[in-house]
Parts: C-alpha cells; sequence; structure tokens
C-alpha cells in the first residue's frame, strides 16, 4: 500500500480536492472530456455548502458593478437545461430544474424601488438581453394568487429557476463515477507538494499524485490554494434555512426567499451572518426569516417546519467567483464561488474546457486573485 512517505508517481491525470458542488461539477466535466480524474473529498464532517443551500438557478440581481458575473451567470442559466438534461439521461437522476421564471418579492415600495433599479442597472451594463419586470401588487397576484395583500409588488426574472440541490450533487458524483472517475470520499489533503512536473496531494492514510491538480474544497480552498502558488481568501458567511412538512402544490415560482421543492416541501431562507465558522442556528435568525416568510405567504401560518440548519458560504471579499491557474506552478487550478448551483453548468463545460488547454472564457479574465491587490490598493 502507497504510504504518506512513499510518493505514488502519477495516480491519474487529474486530481480534484473537494467533492462539493464546484468539485463534483469540475469532475463530471473532466470524465466527460474523457480525463482520467480523480475526485478527493473530505467527507461528512466537513463544511459543505453543497448539502445546505437553497437550489436557485438565478439571474436576477447577480453581478451588480460587474458585468462579466451577470454574463457569467447569464451563460451559465443558458446551458443549465441541456445540462440537467444529459445527467438525467446519463444517471437516471432528475434534478428538479424548473426553469420558469423567479421573483423576489418586495415588502415596501423602497425595496421594490432599489430592486427594480438595481436590475436596471445591470441590463444597461451587461450589454446583452437582460429581462425583466417590475410587477405592481395587482399584477403579482395574478400570476402567484397566494402572495400577501400587502407587498409592494415583485420584480420577475424568467430566467430565473430552482433545482434540487441534493439531487444535483448526487447526479454529478454518479456521472462522474460513472464516465470512469475515480471518488475516495473521506479524504483530508492537508499539504500538496508541487513535484517532478505534478503534484502529491497528502492525506492522513497516503498520499495522491497526478499531473494536474483543481483545489476546489470550499473554504478549505484558502489554506491549500498558497500551497501551489495561488490565492483564494475566502471567508464563511453562514446562511439558514427551513424546510416545511410537505404540503399541495400552491407556488409555480421560486422566489428569493421562499420556494417549494419537488416533492411539496417548502423551502424558507435565508440569513447572512458573519459568524466565522459557526454553522449552528438562532431562534432569532430563524423567527426574522419565517416572519417576512409569512408576509409573502400567509398561507405558511398553518404549515409546519420539521427541520432548520445552518450553513456556510463560501465567500471571496468581493463576492464573485475565483478562477485561476498557478503560473508558479503550473497544472495548478483554484474554483472557489459562492453561487455553486447556479453556475454548474459553466463550471462542469467552459471552466473545464479552459483547464484542459482551450480559449478562457471572456468572463475568466474578472477573475483571477490579483484584483484584490487592486481593490486593496
Ligand atoms: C444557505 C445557503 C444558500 C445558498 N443558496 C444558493 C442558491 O440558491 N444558489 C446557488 O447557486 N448557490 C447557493 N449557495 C452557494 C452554494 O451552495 C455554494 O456556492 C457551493 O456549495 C460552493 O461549492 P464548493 O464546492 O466550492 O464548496 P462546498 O459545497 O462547501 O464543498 C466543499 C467541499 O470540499 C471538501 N473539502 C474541504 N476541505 C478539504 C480538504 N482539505 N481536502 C479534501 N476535501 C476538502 C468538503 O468536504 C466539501 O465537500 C448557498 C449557500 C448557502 C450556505
Amino acid at each position: 500500500m502507497t504510504t504518506a512517505t512513499t510518493v505514488p508517481s502519477h495516480d491519474t491525470d487529474w486530481l480534484i480536492v473537494g467533492g462539493g458542488i464546484v468539485g463534483a461539477a469540475i469532475a463530471w466535466g473532466l470524465a466527460r472530456a474523457g480525463q482520467r480524474a480523480m475526485l478527493l473529498d473530505e467527507g461528512d464532517d466537513a463544511f459543505r455548502a453543497a448539502r445546505g443551500n437553497f437550489g436557485l438557478v438565478w439571474v436576477q440581481g447577480k453581478g451588480l458593478g460587474h458585468p462579466a458575473y451577470a454574463r457569467w451567470t447569464l451563460e451559465a442559466a443558458a446551458a443549465w437545461p441541456a445540462f440537467a438534461a444529459e445527467l438525467a439521461d446519463r444517471t437516471g437522476v432528475d434534478v428538479e430544474l424548473v426553469r420558469v421564471g423567479g421573483m423576489t418579492m418586495c415588502l415596501d415600495d423602497d425595496e421594490l424601488a432599489a430592486r427594480a433599479g438595481a436590475l436596471a442597472s445591470i441590463r444597461d451594463a451587461v450589454g446583452i438581453d437582460y429581462p425583466f419586470e417590475v410587477l405592481d401588487p395587482g399584477a403579482l397576484r395574478e400570476r402567484v394568487p397566494q402572495a400577501g395583500r400587502d407587498l409592494a409588488g415583485a420584480v420577475f426574472c424568467p430566467l430565473d429557476g430552482h433545482v434540487s440541490p441534493l439531487r444535483l450533487l448526487r447526479a454529478l458524483l454518479q456521472a462522474f463515477v460513472d464516465a470512469g472517475g475515480v471518488l475516495h470520499t473521506g479524504t483530508r489533503i492537508d499539504r500538496i507538494e508541487a513535484r517532478g512536473g505534478g503534484f502529491v496531494a497528502h492525506a492522513a492514510a497516503r498520499a495522491y499524485g497526478a499531473g494536474r491538480i483543481v483545489l476546489a474544497a470550499g473554504l478549505g480552498n484558502r489554506s491549500l490554494a498558497p500551497m501551489v502558488g495561488l490565492r483564494a481568501p475566502v471567508v464563511p458567511n453562514r446562511g439558514q434555512v427551513l424546510i416545511s412538512e410537505r404540503v399541495q402544490p400552491f407556488l409555480r415560482y421560486p422566489t428569493l426567499h421562499v420556494r417549494q421543492t419537488g416533492d411539496g416541501g417548502v423551502q424558507i431562507g435565508d440569513s447572512k451572518e458573519d459568524v466565522g465558522f459557526d454553522d449552528g442556528t438562532t431562534i432569532d435568525q430563524l423567527a426574522r426569516i419565517t416572519a417576512r416568510a409569512l408576509r409573502c405567504f400567509p398561507l405558511l401560518a398553518g404549515v409546519n417546519i420539521v427541520r432548520s440548519w445552518g450553513a456556510l458560504r463560501v465567500m471571496s471579499p468581493d463576492g464573485l467567483p475565483i478562477y485561476e491557474a498557478s503560473t508558479r506552478c503550473p497544472g495548478a487550478f483554484v474554483a472557489s464561488c459562492h453561487s455553486g448551483i447556479t453556475l454548474a453548468a459553466q463550471h462542469a463545460g467552459a471552466l473545464v474546457a479552459w483547464m484542459r488547454g482551450g480559449a478562457a472564457p471572456a468572463a475568466l479574465a474578472a477573475f483571477g486573485s490579483e484584483r484584490f491587490d487592486v481593490q486593496a490598493a
């Protein structure tokens, strides 16, 4: 058996460190392209946004002040239907993509005006089709009859949608393994060496060698990236979420704070809290989240909550993704983002094509870590 001291030559062509939604999408993209790839995931004790998120494939509002991010998100949303269909075809797993548009419900006129203004500004900056509608209370209730009577309205974007994030993770991992990928769970990588034109990733029990390595370890990227000349200054940001018992279908459109899942449960979210690595829940935040949901959908007053949880977002200093190829250690890449569900199709497609040596997608220039030096200056 290989140990951490007897370093293997190349076990595979690609190592992907981190089997959350970003690592799984990249791993699947590589295996689909016929690459030999091995996915190393820390496992159940790790922080995993992939297992605690809200499941939105969301366009509206992404990229205010950052048109490259808005365009990257638009491309990802457009790629989603084919991506979901291919996963279903290959694995039999329906990720429950619903792409009928999404709503941001607004409690008062100021909220509605701010939201509409933000979307108008993104539309003007992206320079491509960026459809949305501002709905007054009457128009909102025409589309969502169960909406609260005292809402100011909503902003609707026809490009928004949602999926089952757990089904997505399962489908990606299954598709990866079915395409010949090797998955090691319970494998935490503590150290990475660039050696002999490749990389050696050290876990407690053994080491893994490959010619190329992709760091997709979520919050773990922060400490791993500098080992191969990269940077990922990501920090945790907690979101608390609740889910209800199953109820009759009542909500056709996903909304930013409330969505009805494929099995009828109502998912309600979420908070944005700077509390370090605490992924617990608090009564005050759950009460605030629930109060907002009740104003949006008063019918929820009679519905039982069955579960709540906290999960940690993977946040960069400016909230944008970080994608970078190492110049000090060629063959090493880092990928971090806080919209891993929305961007999954891009990660499996355009991002993997670039990592394999293809042309860099236009948006990529905006996502290198050198931008943090400019921002600091
Ligand atoms: C409350 C909440 C709601 C969200 N809602 C949405 C949404 O609606 N839509 C959307 O697009 N995004 C949403 N997100 C964000 C989305 O979940 C994340 O962008 C995504 O999960 C990040 O994926 P990741 O793979 O980078 O990190 P994670 O999902 O956190 O996974 C990281 C993985 O790396 C592994 N790992 C860590 N360190 C190591 C190591 N040293 N060695 C080996 N493995 C390691 C862990 O085991 C883990 O599996 C939400 C997040 C939260 C918290």
